[in-house]
């Protein structure tokens, strides 16, 4: 039986967007193959309310995220995390021997402007990383504010991850000043794994030309030029399979409307937080709640698998803790095109199964 997925991706996938994904194959160079590509863009900068430019990479959101850090990063880079994936950037940092250091807070609760403030104002970072909604723990962080005062750095790249968050939440690149907004197809967005977006600024590509080492495949400026030089063409081939299912889904979003997914989002997050109130207690700090998952604490020391091998028997499953969480706590996903009767058809499976 399937088992309908209600974790943080992969995710449910429409069938007529899993359709997609077999239209018959374009050769990479054709005029086709830039249409696509530029229509994927501009459908992509609605989604961000930006007007900088759209990459694409064959790989999953973490590719992205190493070529961000690494091609970016003249001097030090300054890493904010509130949980593994903000961690992550640090890895990738130390991989690469870019000269990084990283900022932590107590699991549950958010990355903060006045943080970000006293690390930049030292003057070494021309670079950070910021994590909109962390998945390990269900922190959306306040990255409006921390905008504000990476405005008061002109040199310093501000690259954010979205991968768990964008078509699920509002991203405002523009307003937020934003230089590398970085997301993934296999979460809010409502794809199958395998494609990572980007959308990059002209600052952000100006600091690229200083890096000698960009490395090759995952080299954002290389991509950049080739998009720009070549009619929205890639380097390497892309998945073209990719690109037809989110220029689909791209339209679908859209003929949704963003404010009212956005809305059906809140509404989902905000019907589930309930619910874990009622019967355990949230993980994050609820002032910096995630609208696209919730990480619920395991206070009634449920056995988290059992649960989950009882859900998979109804065809549902849940996901347990991430990292050191796991066992301690579990995470309900409530992305991209899942609906609040489903959510709700899920809670009254898992009170059933727990007689809660
Ligand atoms: C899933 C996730 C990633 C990793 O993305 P992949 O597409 O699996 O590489 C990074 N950051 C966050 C916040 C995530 O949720």
């Amino acid at each position: 039986m399937h088992k309908k997925l209600f974790i943080p991706g992969p995710v449910e996938v429409k069938e007529d967007v899993l359709q997609k994904m077999a239209t018959p194959m374009i050769g990479h160079r054709t005029k086709e193959a830039s249409k696509l590509q530029r229509d994927i863009s501009e459908k992509v900068m609605k989604l961000f309310y930006t007007e900088n430019q759209v990459l694409l990479s064959t790989s999953s959101g973490t590719g992205l995220m190493e070529a961000a850090i690494r091609s970016c990063t003249r001097k030090k880079a300054a890493v904010f995390a509130v949980g593994n994936f903000g961690k992550r950037w640090h890895q990738m940092a130390v991989a690469n021997g870019v000269d990084a250091d990283l900022f932590e807070v107590e699991w549950g609760k958010p990355t903060t402007a006045k943080q970000v403030d006293e690390v930049l104002k030292t003057g070494e970072y021309d670079l950070i990383t910021v994590t909109h909604n962390e998945t390990s723990t269900g922190i959306m962080n306040p990255v409006d504010e921390i905008g504000e005062v990476v405005k008061k750095y002109p040199d310093v790249v501000f690259c954010l991850d979205t991968v768990s968050s964008a078509a699920g939440a509002k991203i405002e690149v523009d307003k937020w000043g934003v230089d590398i907004c970085i997301t993934s197809t296999q979460k809010a967005l409502g794809l199958p794994p395998g494609l990572a977006i980007c959308t990059i600024s002209k600052k952000a590509i100006e600091a690229a030309k200083e890096v000698e080492n960009r490395g090759f495949y995952l080299d954002l400026l290389r991509l950049y030029e080739y998009i720009e030089k070549k009619d929205h063409q890639y380097p390497s081939t892309p998945s073209i399979p990719h690109m037809y299912a989110l220029d689909y889904q791209l339209d679908r979003i859209l003929e949704e409307g963003l404010e009212n997914r956005f809305e059906r989002h809140q509404e989902m997050a905000d019907y589930v937080r309930a619910w874990a109130k009622e019967h355990f207690e949230l993980i994050a700090d609820e002032d910096y709640a995630s609208n696209t998952l919730t990480n619920i604490k395991n206070t009634k020391d449920i056995d988290i698998k059992e649960l989950n091998r009882k859900l998979g028997m109804r065809g549902f499953m849940v996901s347990n803790g991430y990292g050191k969480l796991k066992g301690k706590a579990f995470r309900i996903a409530h992305m991209a095109d899942t609906t609040l009767p489903e959510i709700k058809e899920l809670l009254r499976n898992i009170e059933d199964i727990l007689g809660l």
